[in-house]
């Protein structure tokens, strides 16, 4: 599941896989946990988050491929917030490459800039995330645009599909449109 920071990637990948019924793996959410429960990682990542930054590529990409060995994602899984960087996506290849595998699909929802801002501060008063800023939204916007948006010309020129989703809508709607593509390119999926 790809898109910028506020576009509703978290809340539909978890429905998403759900209808899928493979596990939901949320880079962000793993992060923060790192950090709540205080571990090595979640001390280094913790800084970088709340400035908005990145968190370094080998650490992040470590933490999933642990993750993807665990018993519940052998039959696949949907992947949140990862890869951000085209080294992340390199690395995921290569991860994938090792068990005849690859990326099945992307799904890419797409949300105007000014429709992001509003998101975010709108989350920013109601969960309290600590990257939730004003300078840490900016900072963010500006990693996407430089660091993440060329992993879907990475996966675009290996010639993985690409599902473009309309992100702009309610939360029901959004999904039924990425189910929708699922279903039209041949995926099983699981009624609601
Ligand atoms: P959002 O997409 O709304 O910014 P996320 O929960 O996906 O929220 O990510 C929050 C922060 O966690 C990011 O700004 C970044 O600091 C860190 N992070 C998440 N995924 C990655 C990743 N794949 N690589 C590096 N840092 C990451």
């Amino acid at each position: 599941m790809f898109g910028p920071p506020g576009s509703g990637k978290g809340t539909q990948a978890s429905r998403v896989a759900v209808r899928l019924g493979i596990p939901h793996i949320a880079a962000g959410d793993m992060l923060r946990s790192e950090v709540a429960r205080g571990t090595a990682l979640g001390l280094e990542a913790k800084p970088i988050m709340d400035a908005g930054g990145l968190v370094p590529d080998d650490l992040v990409v470590r933490m999933i491929e642990s993750r993807l060995n665990e018993p519940d994602a052998k039959n696949g899984a949907l992947l949140d917030g990862f890869p951000r960087t085209v080294p992340q996506a390199i690395a995921l290849d290569a991860m994938l490459a090792k068990r005849n595998d690859r990326v099945a699909e992307v799904i890419s929802l797409e949300v105007p800039e000014d429709e992001l801002r509003r998101r975010i501060l709108k989350r920013a008063t109601t969960e309290g995330r600590s990257d939730d800023t004003l300078e840490g939204l900016a900072q963010r916007l500006k990693v996407y645009r430089q660091d993440t948006a060329p992993v879907l010309d990475h996966y675009r020129t290996g010639n993985t599909l690409i599902e473009s989703i309309n992100g702009h809508g309610d939360i029901d709607e959004i999904t039924d449109r990425i189910i929708a593509a699922l279903k039209h390119n041949g995926v099983t999926v699981k009624t609601a």
